[in-house]
Order: structure tokens, then C-alpha cells, then sequence
């Protein structure tokens, strides 16, 4: 065999095979394995890409630089390719450490413009190590160069060599660890957003390993998951999440559970069925199990683990998906399969607090799973401002370190014991899931169709209010209806809710009616109010009930500003609409002015055909004492009401009945007005 055979760059490059290449380690080197050589593995990311867009010969002509740079650094140098973008190399020591430079710096430039990197990960050569071990030791060191940005070299040293062999401690020690109980089921809780009390758990598989200490998932799920193990550590998982269930059960403190299932758990084994008999063996009925596939594991086209998942959901487990945001085709997974909750992946969630981009977006995703049937879930939840948001945008549950971080059996035991003393569960679940199949964006809810609604600042403002004991409360609103709160002169939704709990207030009396409206005809309620400058109608509809707590939908559906009342408005109004003949005069006894049908009784064109002048200017009666001591004892402060008398209107002498007051300013008496009604033509007696 030419062991140099790409020292001769002019030649056509080729590479072992692998079994060649391994030979050629063993017997070749065997006697340097000292440090002198050293196994590299290179991988080529961004081969795919390059062979998409530029083609796969320019892909080629790329591999064949690399290639030709290998075998230039040293004539000794020898290759394999292993993966399509992997190759296996081995050189002297003394050239290793500048080889993935090299190759990074001699890339053809269209490569290099498409993105195409070499990483590379050596190991020393050294007993008693074999060829496919070094090459194994090569990769991993590779591997962990894949998300590093930038970064394309790694030389397996002492740091990855204990990571390194802790995943084959794992692998080599699971059944162990299984016998001696090192696998512990921990929970976290899941909470409801609207209550922020326990709901159910998530559980979360540990590892208290003898010589590594405490394991957390992803130091052994994906190791497990490579050498097609991972079900015998779920179906551990399972079998102690159902003996702490009945635990818990025995002292009345269980909530439901979630299990996390691999998708190589439905091709590994017949993982229903084993499911099923840990749980009779256990008596955990079906309602207190749900079960959690990521989005990946379902959008790869598998059958096996979408009919796997059929399985479940068709005996009735509730089905979660997980992750949700974080893998690929994630609508047409959701359209397919169905699930009855989503679990928002804590990438959507993080920052919502922050950036109102990310807010929207995990809006609109919530609002789009809502619409399509099935419950949210966030991931990840950190602080109070991140809960407050998915309350408003009506997110069911949430789970994350804001609540609790995953916790030991012994401890879920304790808070569910204290929890379980207060809390009517069972009904309270029901009422919840009510109110969390409202889509608080645009008020639809999978049952509660053909809701319209005005729309403002592109939402329609959307509230769910809860009659109780204590009056009206607030258990959730969109955006829109914390702005129209804002408007109408709340501070903030806290200063609104103590405006209502006073319940003392007219909208809450008339909220009170309509509710009480809506709940007796089933139908929905429409009510109008003022609260400041604003005149807004809402309608009311009851969306669940349990004892004595009732949830309405509030949709607010007009909204205005009030018209601008003065009280020199209002005068104007009293004046001209009342239809009765209105007058005021001075001091002396001359007319001020009067109003529109005054002036019309009498056929006058304006008020200049009165101003200035006293009744007996105007000679309107045949007798004018009697009228003028009657305005004189008004001016002295006495008033005349409804008092009968006769006037001469166009000639005709007609019957009418007037009131007269005097005016006032600063205590003064400055004039009078007065009012009459015409009531016929004026007969005798
Ligand atoms: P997962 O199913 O997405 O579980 C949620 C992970 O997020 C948990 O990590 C949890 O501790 C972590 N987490 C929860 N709240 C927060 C938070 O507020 N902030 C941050 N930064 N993290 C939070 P954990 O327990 O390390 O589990 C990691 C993954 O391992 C799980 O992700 C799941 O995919 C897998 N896993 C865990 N237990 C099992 C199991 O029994 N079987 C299988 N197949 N996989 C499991
Ligand atoms: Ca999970
Ligand atoms: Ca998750």
C-alpha cells in the first residue's frame, strides 16, 4: 500500500477506505505510538449548502483542495473519508496543530464565500489506544466544535477526556444504575397562569451516578439516545413517576403528570404497551398521565412515532407537544397530529419582557395554537413581567424557574400537600380550562363562535371578568383593553381592578345586571357606560361557572369620547328644547333676552324687537297693574309659580299659565326670568 499517496499533489487525490485506513494505523504506526503521530478527524460544514447552491462539483473541487492540503502539509500524511462531509486523517505531531488553519486558509475563495468551514478535532496518538479509538477520541473532539462560532479547531485534551468518558460511563452503567436506584424522578411544576397554583408536574429524569455524582438529562438523554438506550431509562422514569403518584394519591395530593417520551422510544420498543402495564401495575388511571413528544421527533415523517403517538392519544392520554418553536415544519406537524397542549419552547419566551418584537411574536403563536384547538404552554418563565404578559395575551400554563426549579419527589410532596388543603381541584380545573380556550387576541374561542367586535388600535379589547363574593375581578386582558383602560384615566390594570372590587361604581352595577342577564338567558349581554371622557358598550357572556365564582367574556365593542358638557350647553339645550316660552329681564323690568319659541309664540323676528323693552313698551295687556306688581314682588324675592293669566298673542287673547323667580349674583337680586305655557284660547272664568 502507498502510504504517501497524496504527497503528490499533481496526482488525483484519493482516499482509503475506511478499513484501509484503520490497517494502516494499526500496523504502520503501531510502533510510533508514542505522541509522534497524530488522528485528526476533519469535518466540512457547509458542504451541503455549497454542493446546493454552487453545485456538487464545485463541492468536489472543494473536498479535492482539502484534500491536496493535508497531503501538502506532510508527505506522510494519510486520509479516509468517513460521513459524506467527515474525513479521517492522520499526520505527523509536529503538523497537526497548524493543519485546520491551513485548510481554512487554502479553501477555493467561492468556497469560502458560501460559507464553507473545515472544523477539526486531533488526538495523540498514544498506547494503549487503537486506530478506532483515536479516530473515535478525533471525532468527539470535532463534535463539540459544531455550534462554536468561528472556532474550527479542538485537540482532545484532559477537559474533553472527562466529558468523554463520562458518556461512556453512562452507556456502560445504565442497567447498574438502574439495580441501585441511581435514576430519581424529579417533577416541576406546571402552573396555571391565571391563578399561579400547581396544576400538574413535569418529570424530569436525574442520575446520582457513584462516580460522577448528580447527571442532569443532557449529559446522558442523548448518549442514551446514540446507543439505543434511551427506553430502558424512560421506562425507569415512568415506573417511579407512577410509585410517587400513588404516594402522593394516598395522601390526596396528587396532581397529574407528564412524561417525557424519546423518539426512539416508540422504535425501540413497543413503548405503549410497557407504558400501560407499569401504570395498571400501579393503578395510575389514564387521566393523570400526559405524555410529551418534541416537535422534531414528530415532523421527520415518521409513522412509527406518529402512529405510536395515535396510540396514546386514542386511549385517551392527553398529548403534549414539546419544544415548540424550535424545529421546522412545525404547522403541518400540528395540522397532522393532534395534540392537546403546546409547550412553547423558552426561546420564544425569552426577552418577551424586553423586546416588543419577541412579545408579538409569542402573541401571535399563542393566538395561532389557540385557534387551531389546543391549549399553550410556556417554557422557561423567569420573572413576574414575563408572567404578567402571558396573562395577557392568554396563555394558559406556564412552568419555569419564576415558579420553581425541577425539584426532588420529596419536595413536590410537601407543596402539593399544602396545596391540596385549599383547593377544590377538580372543579377548578374545569373552570380554567374553560376560561383558557378563549383567544384572548381577537375573543374567538373553540366553542364560542361568531363573537363581533368592533376593533381598536387593530384588537378589539377583550377582558375575562370574574363575578365573585368579592365583586368584579380581573383574570385576564388582551393589550387592547389595557390601553382602553389607560384612556379612561386608570393608571394601570392593578389601579382598575381596585376601582372595581369597591363595587360601588354605576359600570359595576350595570355589569352586575348584565351578567346576571347573560347567565339567565345563556346569551350574551350588551351594556353601556361612562367611566371619565370615554362612553364605551360591552357586552358580557358567561363562559364558565363553579361555586360561586362565575367568568365572563367582556368584550368591549364601541367606544367614544363623551360629548364636551358645559353647563353653558346644558342652559342652551334647556332653553331651545323644552318647547316652553322662556324670558329675563333686569332690575328695571326690561327684557334681557328670551328664547327661540318666545320669540316665535309672539311672531318676532329676532330679539331686537324685544330688548330693552318692559311688557307695557310692548302693550300687551289691556291691565297692566296686575303684571307689574307681580314682577315687582319678584324682584323684592318672592316667587310666582304656575299662576293663571291671559296675554295678547297676534291679536288673539289667549290663556296661559306662567312662573317667574328672580335672578341672582353674589347674593344680589339682578333680575328675573320667567316661563309660561299657552293652554288655549282664553275663556271666561
Ligand atoms: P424539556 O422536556 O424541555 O424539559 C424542560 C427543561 O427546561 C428541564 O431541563 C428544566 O429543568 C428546564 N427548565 C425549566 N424551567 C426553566 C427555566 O425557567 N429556565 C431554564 N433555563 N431552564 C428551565 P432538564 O431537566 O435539564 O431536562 C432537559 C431535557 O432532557 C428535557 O427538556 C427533556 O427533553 C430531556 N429529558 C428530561 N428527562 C427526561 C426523561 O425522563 N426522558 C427523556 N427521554 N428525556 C428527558
Ligand atoms: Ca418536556
Ligand atoms: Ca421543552
Amino acid at each position: 500500500m502507498d502510504t504517501h499517496a497524496f504527497n503528490r499533489p499533481a496526482a488525483p487525490a484519493a482516499f482509503l477506505t475506511r478499513v484501509a485506513f484503520i490497517e494502516h494505523i494499526d500496523h504502520e504506526l503501531i510502533p510510533f505510538q508514542d505522541g509522534a503521530y497524530t488522528v485528526g478527524y476533519l469535518h466540512l460544514s457547509g458542504l451541503r449548502h455549497l454542493n446546493r447552491v454552487e453545485g456538487i462539483e464545485r463541492g468536489d473541487e472543494a473536498l479535492q483542495h482539502v484534500m491536496l492540503t493535508i497531503a501538502g502539509v506532510s508527505p506522510e500524511a494519510t486520509i479516509a473519508r468517513y460521513a459524506g462531509n467527515g474525513f479521517a486523517f492522520v499526520i505527523p505531531t509536529s503538523d497537526a496543530s497548524s493543519i485546520a488553519r491551513r485548510v481554512n486558509d487554502q479553501l477555493p475563495d467561492f468556497a469560502k464565500a458560501a460559507g464553507l468551514m473545515a472544523k477539526v478535532g486531533t488526538v495523540d496518538c498514544v498506547r494503549p489506544l487503537g486506530p478506532e479509538e483515536c479516530i473515535e477520541r478525533a471525532r468527539f473532539a470535532c463534535e463539540t466544535l459544531h455550534d462554536a462560532k468561528g472556532a474550527y479547531h479542538r485537540h482532545f485534551d484532559e477537559e474533553l477526556k472527562l466529558v468523554f468518558d463520562k458518556r461512556a460511563y453512562v452507556v456502560d452503567h445504565l442497567d447498574d444504575a438502574i439495580a441501585r436506584g441511581e435514576i430519581r424522578a424529579w417533577a416541576q411544576p406546571i402552573m396555571r397562569v391565571l391563578t399561579g397554583h400547581v396544576c400538574e408536574v413535569e418529570i424530569l429524569a436525574r442520575w446520582e451516578s457513584e462516580q460522577y455524582g448528580f447527571l442532569r438529562p443532557d449529559e446522558f438523554v442523548p448518549e442514551l439516545e446514540r446507543h439505543a438506550l434511551i427506553h430502558k431509562l424512560d421506562l425507569e422514569v415512568i415506573r417511579l413517576a407512577c410509585e410517587q403518584w400513588c404516594e402522593a394519591h394516598a395522601a390526596r395530593a396528587n396532581v397529574p403528570f407528564g412524561i417525557n417520551l424519546s423518539r426512539l422510544d416508540f422504535e425501540l420498543c413497543d413503548i405503549y404497551s410497557h407504558v400501560r402495564s407499569i401504570m395498571s401495575a400501579y393503578g395510575v388511571p389514564i387521566d393523570q398521565v400526559h405524555i410529551e413528544v418534541t416537535e422534531s421527533s414528530t415532523t421527520r415523517g415518521d409513522d412509527v412515532v406518529a402512529r405510536g403517538v395515535r396510540r396514546f392519544r386514542d386511549a385517551g392520554f392527553t398529548i403534549y407537544m414539546d419544544d415548540f418553536g424550535t424545529g421546522y415544519s412545525s404547522l403541518g406537524t400540528m395540522a397532522s397530529l393532534r395534540f392537546d397542549v403546546v409547550k412553547i419552547d423558552k426561546t420564544l419566551v425569552d426577552n418577551i419582557e424586553s423586546d416588543e418584537r419577541a412579545r408579538s411574536v409569542l402573541a401571535d403563536t399563542v393566538s395561532m395554537i389557540k385557534r387551531l384547538g389546543m391549549q399553550t404552554l410556556c417554557e422557561g418563565v423567569e420573572n413576574e413581567q414575563q408572567l404578567r404578559i402571558l396573562r395577557a395575551i392568554g396563555c394558559e400554563k406556564a412552568q419555569g424557574y419564576y415558579f420553581r426549579k425541577p425539584i426532588p419527589h420529596q419536595e413536590v410532596m410537601e407543596t402539593l400537600t399544602e396545596w391540596s388543603r385549599n383547593h377544590e381541584r377538580q372543579l377548578e380545573d374545569a373552570y380554567y380550562d374553560a376560561i383558557g380556550r378563549i383567544n384572548l387576541l381577537d375573543g374567538t374561542s373553540i366553542d364560542t363562535h361568531g363573537i363581533e367586535a368592533a376593533t381598536f388600535l387593530g384588537h378589539s379589547p377583550i377582558a375575562i371578568l370574574e363575578f365573585n363574593g368579592n365583586g368584579i375581578e380581573l383574570l385576564s386582558c388582551n393589550i387592547a383593553y389595557d390601553r382602553l383602560l389607560m384612556r379612561m384615566g386608570f393608571a394601570n390594570l392593578d389601579d382598575f381592578v381596585a376601582y372595581t372590587s369597591r363595587g360601588a361604581g354605576r359600570v359595576n352595577a350595570r355589569a352586575v345586571q348584565a351578567a346576571l342577564k347573560a347567565k339567565e338567558t345563556g346569551r350574551e349581554q350588551r351594556f353601556t357606560f361612562i367611566v371619565g371622557n370615554t362612553y364605551c358598550t360591552a357586552s358580557l357572556r358567561l363562559i364558565a361557572q363553579t361555586t360561586g365564582r362565575e367568568a365572563y367574556l367582556n368584550l368591549v365593542t364601541s367606544i367614544e369620547n363623551a360629548p364636551q358638557v358645559t353647563e353653558h350647553t346644558l342652559l342652551l339645550g334647556l332653553l331651545e328644547g323644552s318647547g316652553r316660552n322662556f324670558f329675563w329681564k333686569d332690575s328695571e323690568r326690561r327684557f334681557l333676552g328670551a328664547n327661540q319659541s318666545f320669540l316665535d309664540y309672539y311672531g318676532f323676528s329676532g330679539l331686537g324687537d324685544i330688548l330693552g323693552k318692559t311688557d307695557e313698551d310692548m302693550g300687551w295687556h289691556q291691565d297692566e297693574e296686575p303684571f307689574r306688581n307681580d314682577e315687582l314682588r319678584v324682584l323684592d324675592g318672592e316667587e310666582i309659580i304656575e299662576v293663571r293669566g291671559t296675554c295678547l298673542c297676534r291679536g288673539e287673547l289667549r290663556d296661559i299659565i306662567a312662573s317667574k323667580r328672580p335672578l341672582y349674583s353674589g347674593g344680589e337680586i339682578v333680575g328675573l326670568f320667567g316661563y309660561f305655557d299657552d293652554i288655549g284660547p282664553h275663556r271666561e272664568g
